[in-house]
């Protein structure tokens, strides 16, 4: 089947009277990689049809962050998933999301996970990722939607506020997809010089490391570890320990713990995430 390309809102509201039943919204950025396509595989198994909505979404980013440089790569995005064989792709602009203008378009926001890690050096982040997830949830109308564990703390934002406002839709959660050499795909990762994507596998390799030993308490080691980092060219904003349901910071890795990372390699932003224990 062709793939159905649609970019309006108007447009999406017809074709969307003529789908019945189970449906998955994966919702992007676009610039895909093996991590979305994974996504996309898991949605297919989920249900008959799978949405993919590609939108850069400009409330997410702060005034000094790379809007204005994400990677838009819409012919090779739409040659990705022509072989993927999914029901449509909602590619809108942002007039169509933001019909009076992001700047004073309504928001929503959870007020205290959204604020901790990656909200302390990116205070908008959460709260544009929700006013823009909501607002796919209500326009598309899917039963069920994925979310990659990849972004642990976005997942868990978006599960929460779908659980405090009612919103009938299941929340599907999919695991991390990593390069050859451990560094978790990302599109942010073409940004990287040859010589920064070397230093970023020093990424994965201190997370498997801190894994792996299990120090308990961990607090030492996760200083010990940043210090490391700093060596190899990795700048820290955050390593955490959590707990994965609470997201409150623990120190000792148990089952149900998880570590959560965010740094610069040169000017690039990237994070991670690794499950401990069990
Ligand atoms: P993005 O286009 O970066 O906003 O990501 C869209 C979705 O793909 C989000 O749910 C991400 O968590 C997920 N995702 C991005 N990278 C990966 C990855 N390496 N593995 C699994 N999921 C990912």
């Amino acid at each position: 089947m062709p793939l159905t390309l649609i970019h309006t809102r108007s447009e999406w509201q017809v074709f969307r009277e003529t789908l019945h039943g189970p449906m998955v919204l994966v919702p992007t950025m676009g610039a895909l990689h093996e991590g979305h396509l994974s996504l996309i595989r898991l949605a297919k198994s989920h249900a008959d049809h799978v949405i993919v909505s590609i939108f850069v979404n400009p409330t997410q980013f702060g005034p000094n962050e790379d809007f204005d440089r994400y990677p838009r790569t819409k012919d090779a995005d739409i040659a990705l998933l022509e072989e993927m064989d999914v029901t449509a792709v909602f590619y809108p602009s942002t007039e169509d999301i933001y019909p009076n203008g992001p700047a004073s378009a309504t928001r929503v926001y959870v007020p205290e996970w959204g604020k901790r890690y990656c909200g302390k050096s990116r205070p908008d982040f959460f709260e544009g990722v929700c006013s823009v997830v909501l607002r796919l949830f209500l326009l598309v109308r899917p039963t069920h939607t994925i979310f990659g564990e990849k972004d642990f703390q976005q997942a868990q934002i978006i599960t929460r506020m779908a659980q405090d406002l009612f919103l009938p839709i299941q929340i599907i959660k999919a695991p991390i997809v990593r390069e050859s050499d451990g560094l978790a795909m990302s599109s942010r990762n073409r940004y990287l010089s040859p010589e920064d994507r070397t230093k970023a596998t020093q990424i994965y390799a201190m997370l498997h490391a801190l894994q792996q030993t299990a120090p308990s308490p961990i607090t030492t080691a996760l200083q010990d570890s940043i210090t490391a980092l700093a060596h190899h060219g990795v700048r820290t904003d955050y390593l955490v320990l959590i707990d994965s349901t609470t997201l409150e910071e623990v120190t000792l890795p148990t089952p149900g713990t998880r570590l959560l990372f965010a740094g610069y390699v040169g000017h690039t932003r990237l994070i991670d995430t690794m499950a401990m224990g069990g």
